[in-house]
């Protein structure tokens, strides 16, 4: 009641001077979304909803894809009825969270996410001392849903009934002019979540949008904030970050944006580091074609290659303490996956993968008697050898290891026979060439780990 009365004297007016409680509506020809690019299952959602007589929309990213004429990913739902009413409607329907009750409906392998529209954020609501708001569950309007959003062209409603869109604040010009602009005060918005800096970055990259001006200014400033978000929240926007289908230009921005300095450790290790750039750009290319080809990206192989290099530093720094080359790179893992693990919060599975991948590696070297054979049938062997490719690609070890195992995984058994009976030869007519292979009775070879072409060979 207070809140509508404070409103009503002051007026909330959004950008274009429009009164926020009331959005533009516009029809199929003024939006002119392809009701192709629907999911079915989004539409009996919302359809199911409004039978019951509940409003229901589809919200977010996915009206957001539509209206740029891309095939939304997953289709967020946004009511005004309760999680439990919501429940009740579906079979296969279960509330999630506890701060911010949702309700996950899914239809064989599909899922989505419908929640209650969101009240505004009330003063009273806890907050830490630099102001994160901890907890706050209030539902509200669909108005006061909207403000709660994060960008204008995130903040948009579309009923699959009526094809109508609900536009609050301005998001249908900032589509059309490329530009992301946060909704309200931008230090407020980014004070109250700091992982919206990353969201800003993350939506720049990847839409090759402007971030306006306002929206851009305070990130610099206050991007040490982030430091205080829950390692795992920063996790999952990283990892959506570097999934996007544009890691590098997303990464190439959060430098830009200065919002790699002192954010993660993983970034400062990244982008600070000369030797691994080579290794981090080709690895994030090839993450990045992948999933323009519609196929699937490893998050363990992609922190395992972003975190190689520091892997390498220390693996030397082992060995030249004299320890043994395989324990030293165990220990090399175990010292870099715990300086993540502070902030970054790295799932048991994702870092038990990229232990895999890296203790792979100096296997590769072995390529006598029965190891190759052995190595291929490791549940992670094309994970392990992809990785070996980008390692040759960078040049950090010779080209012709990486060649070999491709001969050696693609040939039939003679092939590979030959390959073990031949290895380091020169092929016919070829220069003779040492064995990248070394290290006495029969221990595993290693690469040299200092980023030289060919390391290890010491010549
Ligand atoms: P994507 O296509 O990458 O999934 P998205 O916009 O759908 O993009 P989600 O993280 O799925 O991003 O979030 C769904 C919606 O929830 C957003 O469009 C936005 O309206 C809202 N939202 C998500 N995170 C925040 C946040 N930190 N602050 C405010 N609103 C947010
Ligand atoms: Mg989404």
């Amino acid at each position: 009641m207070i809140k509508k009365l404070i409103r009503k004297i002051l007026g909330t007016k959004n950008k274009g001077g429009r009164d926020a409680n009331t959005p533009v509506v516009l029809g199929p020809q003024d939006h002119g979304i392809e009701p192709r690019l629907l999911s079915s299952n989004a539409v009996r959602v919302t359809s199911t909803l409004q039978e019951a007589g509940f409003e229901a929309f589809v919200v977010g990213g996915a009206v957001r894809d539509l209206l740029l004429g891309v095939k939304p990913k997953d289709f967020d739902i946004a009511t005004n009825a309760t999680p439990e009413q919501v429940r009740k409607l579906f079979r296969r329907a279960f509330i999630i969270g506890k701060r911010f009750q949702i309700v996950h409906v899914m239809f064989g392998q599909d899922l989505l996410e419908v929640t209650t529209f969101r009240g505004t954020t009330s003063d009273s609501a806890p907050k830490d001392e630099h102001g994160r708001v901890l907890r706050d569950n209030t539902f509200g309007s669909q108005a006061e849903d909207a403000v709660r959003r994060d960008f204008t062209i995130n903040a948009m409603y579309y009923n699959p009934a009526n094809e109508q869109v609900l536009d609050y604040h301005g998001g249908i010009e900032d589509i059309r002019g490329k530009t992301l602009r946060i909704i309200g005060q931008p230090e407020a918005r980014f004070r109250e979540d700091p992982v919206r800096m990353l969201r800003v970055v993350r939506f720049a990259a990847k839409l090759k949008f402007t971030i306006e001006p306002t929206t851009a200014a305070p990130i610099a400033v206050m991007a040490p904030l982030i430091n205080n978000v829950p390692a795992a929240r920063v996790f999952d926007e990283m990892l959506k970050l570097l999934m996007s289908g544009q890691a590098l230009a997303c990464l190439q921005q959060l430098r830009k944006e200065g919002l790699h300095h002192g954010l993660l450790p993983l970034l400062d290790v990244v982008l600070e580091q000369p030797l691994g750039v080579k290794f981090v750009t080709l690895a994030l290319d090839s993450t990045d074609s992948r999933i323009a080809a519609g196929k699937t990206v490893s998050p363990g192989f992609l922190f395992a290659s972003l975190l190689w290099h520091q892997v390498l530093e220390k693996w030397t720094a082992y060995r030249a303490a004299g320890e043994f080359p395989i324990p030293a790179l165990h220990l090399a893992a175990d010292d870099v996956l715990d300086s993540q693990t502070e902030k970054l919060a790295l799932q048991r599975k994702i870092g038990s993968d990229m232990r895999d991948i890296w203790s792979m590696q100096p296997r590769f070297e072995r390529r006598n008697g029965k190891s190759p054979h052995k190595l291929l049938e490791h549940p992670r062997f094309r994970a392990g050898y992809d990785f070996l490719l980008l390692r040759c690609a960078s040049g950090e070890i010779d080209a012709e290891l990486g060649e070999w195992w491709t001969a050696f995984y693609e040939g039939d058994e003679a092939t590979r026979d030959d390959l073990v009976d031949n290895v380091g030869r020169a092929p016919e007519g070829g220069k003779k060439k040492r064995p990248p292979r070394r290290g006495g009775r029969g221990k595993a070879a290693i690469v040299d780990g200092t980023g030289n072409p060919g390391g290890g060979d010491g010549e």
